[in-house]
């Protein structure tokens, strides 16, 4: 594996100098989303926030902003809360040892053997998804990978076979897994290094593994968004500290589907004195559990009132981070960097 790694390793920017920092902040934004994905994220995160330093102290809007986009938002409060930690109880240092670093906000077993591996070279396997499928496959072990005792199972696997390159070991099976040895569809096993050693391979069915559970079907949920908006601005609110998008801004937005009149009936129940309403184009957003499909209705009202925060197109654009499912929506009174559309004026 050591051999193949050091030959076909993809060069990734976090790979160059792989401080804890940087391992760190790569592991974490890799969750949930593809290494391509990740690389501008990554060096603009970097940029701005070089250090544990600079994060601990990175005012909330801006971590918001450097991750607009990558979605799962409590990783990002989590990094911070984690780097604050660092500050306080670690003069700013990362820690140096598993359980210190498995103990910090937002890390977990897997987070943690890849930094102690990768950036301390300490004995800890790092088993993420593509750990498991290759390891399941190698050998053909049948048990549910979303239990606990799978995971374990392998993972003791792992610290029996972990080499003095300890880093770069975890680092080729995941690499073996995001480019050989790859989820749906077939695996190239002709081209695995490993393959002499492959029970998947051998029985000849490798794509069976790993056992998964079934998925349960995503819930569908019908909304109403309002592109509350005085011309210059648009009404944004604050989502509840917790749950799905938790602390983040919406547009504001009601459960179920409205017609345009109940659209007007709600922006007047708001306590505006007149509202003119006009529907706009439907959307729709997939989160992991749940769908959202919103009907979106640009209500333009005469004055500001103090239930909302009123961004301008200048903010909307530079500051605020709006989570993607907004997008759309909002897409639809910010096209592009255009300024107001003249159908906008006249609607005022
Ligand atoms: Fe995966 Fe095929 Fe290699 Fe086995 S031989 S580890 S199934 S790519």
């Amino acid at each position: 594996m050591l051999a193949w790694y050091d030959k076909e390793k993809r060069s990734l920017p976090w790979r160059e100098n792989p401080t804890p920092y940087r391992v760190w902040i790569s592991e974490i934004m890799l969750q949930q989303t593809r290494v391509e994905a990740v690389i501008g994220y990554y060096e603009r995160f970097l940029n701005a926030l070089p250090d544990i330093l600079a994060l601990a102290r990175a005012p909330e809007e801006q971590l918001m902003k450097l991750w607009e986009g990558l979605g799962y938002y409590t990783r990002a409060r989590n990094l911070q809360k984690a780097a604050q930690v660092m500050v306080h109880q670690y003069g700013g240092s990362f820690p140096r040892t598993y359980d210190e670093i498995r103990a910090l906000p937002g890390i977990g077993d897997y987070t943690a053997g890849a930094v102690a591996s990768i950036a301390f070279s300490l004995k800890y396997p790092a088993v993420d998804g593509n750990v498991l499928r290759v390891m399941t496959r190698l050998t053909a072990d049948d048990g549910d990978i979303s239990r606990p005792a799978t995971k374990q199972r392998i993972s003791s696997l792992l610290t029996r076979l972990l080499p003095g390159r300890v880093g770069d070991f975890n680092q080729s099976l995941m690499e073996l897994g995001a480019t050989v040895c790859v989820p749906n569809g077939s695996p190239a096993c002709l081209v695995c290094p490993v393959r002499e050693y492959c029970l998947g391979f051998f029985q000849g069915a490798p794509e069976d593994f790993p056992v998964k559970p079934r998925k349960k079907a995503r819930t569908i949920e019908e909304r109403t968004v309002f592109l509350l908006n005085t011309g210059e601005r648009l009404a944004l609110s604050k989502r509840p500290e917790r749950g799905l998008l938790a602390g983040m801004w919406e547009i504001p937005n009601v459960l179920g589907t409205l017609s345009q009149e109940e659209a007007g009936q709600w922006a007047l129940g708001q306590g505006f004195p007149q509202v003119r309403t006009q529907k706009r184009s439907s959307c729709r957003h997939i989160f992991s559990h749940v769908e959202w499909r919103m009907s979106v209705y640009q209500i333009n009202v005469p004055t500001e009132s103090n239930d909302f925060f009123w961004a301008d197109r200048q903010q909307l654009r530079d500051s605020i981070s709006l989570p993607s499912a907004f997008r759309p929506a909002l897409e639809q009174w910010l096209p592009g960097k255009q300024p107001p559309s003249p159908e906008e004026k006249r609607l005022l």
